[in-house]
């Protein structure tokens, strides 16, 4: 299926069709979408099961997507990126169009940059790269453990390591941060990935992020989180953009971090449904609940641990679970990666091997260094470049 796909999309580039790409703009619905373009609602949406209509609700402003337009700019294909692994394909069959989910094509380049900071580090990563996500990324890893405002010295330097993925040969989703190293006042200061997805400093101990406590106690996880799955009975592509534990009917619920509400009410599938907005740009969901507790109403401040509702099975729901949600700057990302569960510091053979892992990515940061790398520059997008760039990248 993914190769039909990527020949499906060359042979047409070049039977002279051309390829647009666009950019989501904010406040721009599926709906809204479908028609400004002129596109069938009842096909695209309306006659869409409960699934894939609550797919078309994780567009994101921001989000490049790509129109497919014939000679006579009848559009014949539309891809819309959901997450980093699921697009929306909309596509001309003879007089009709089809919606269906398909899986992203990409790959993952691990990138490098160093760079002397002669202002801080947020304003010289933007001057290197011109990309926010990157100096966002970097200050944001060392927030809880470093202040840089005081402690930079001229010719203090920095190198980053991170994993971008590439879609139609250019950049997307959020890079991921693999090694990220500061001097100040010429003294080292590293933080890492472990092969758990967890960050730790150069001592093997947790940097403190945001962290979030169990929803439900003691409960099973009975779906893990998942930005595409192939549903092997329904035979098409769905995600599962939360956790679910499984648990009895009338099992408390505990807000996972402290926040305020900003919603407490039924939503469609969702069934009853609490929103908590923390620091950050975090949101947590906590969804088919069987009843809110007394005094959780919108507005109001609730602090991590403390009692908010009861599980259920309202809405969309087989049976009494709490589906879990996590949300960055309106993103879903995967709840265990933050959940509270093990100790904070790596011990025995665990930190053994974080100890091998940190040696070879010490040794990369030298390198990087020594090297002077520099950020790698794309060209601008031309349409034109398209197949070339698809050729590079899969060829
Ligand atoms: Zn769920």
């Amino acid at each position: 299926m993914i190769r039909f796909f990527i020949l499906f999309l060359l042979t047409t580039t070049l039977f002279s069709s051309m390829v647009e790409r666009h950019r989501w703009t904010n406040g721009v619905t599926y709906l809204l979408f479908l028609q400004n373009h002129n596109l069938p609602v009842r096909d695209l949406y309306y006659n869409l099961d409960k699934d894939d209509q609550r797919l078309t609700e994780e567009m994101r402003a921001g989000v490049h997507y790509q129109i497919l337009k014939d000679n006579n700019g009848t559009i014949e294909q539309i891809l819309l990126p959901l997450n980093d692994e699921l697009q929306i394909h909309i596509y001309k069959d003879k007089d009709s169009y089809k919606f269906e989910p398909i899986p992203i094509i990409s790959t993952t380049k691990t990138e490098a940059f160093s760079t002397t900071i002669t202002s801080s580090p947020m304003y010289n990563i933007l001057k290197e790269t011109g990309d926010k996500k990157l100096a966002q990324i970097f200050v944001a890893s060392f927030k809880h453990s470093l202040n840089f405002k005081n402690d930079i010295r001229k010719g203090d330097r920095l190198v980053m390591i991170y994993d971008q993925k590439y879609r139609l040969g250019r950049p997307f989703s959020m890079p991921t941060l693999k090694v990220a190293m500061i001097e100040m006042n010429h003294k080292r200061h590293y933080i890492y990935l472990n092969d758990d997805g967890r960050y730790y400093d150069e001592k093997a101990h947790e940097v403190e992020g945001f962290l979030l406590a169990r929803p439900v106690r003691g409960a099973r996880i009975s779906s893990y989180f998942t930005k595409r799955r192939w549903h092997p009975i329904l035979h098409k592509w769905k995600a599962h953009l939360g956790v679910d534990y499984a648990a009895r009917r009338g099992t408390p619920v505990v807000a996972a971090g402290s926040g305020r509400i900003i919603y407490a009410a039924r939503m469609g599938t969702y069934g009853n449904l609490i929103k908590i907005r923390h620091n950050d740009g975090y949101e947590t969901r906590y969804a088919h609940l069987k009843s809110f507790r007394r005094g959780i109403h919108r507005g109001k401040y609730v602090k991590k641990g403390q009692v908010i509702a009861y599980v259920g099975t309202t809405g969309r729901s087989t049976g009494p679970h709490l589906h879990f949600e996590l949300r960055k700057r309106g993103r879903a990302i995967n709840p265990l990666r933050v959940v509270q569960v093990t100790t904070k510091k790596l011990k025995g053979k665990k930190k053994k091997a974080f100890l091998r892992l940190k040696k070879n990515y010490d040794e990369s940061v030298e390198l990087h260094l020594n090297n002077h790398t520099s950020f790698k520059k794309l060209p601008p997008f031309e349409n034109i470049s398209y197949i070339h760039l698809m050729d590079a990248d899969h060829g």
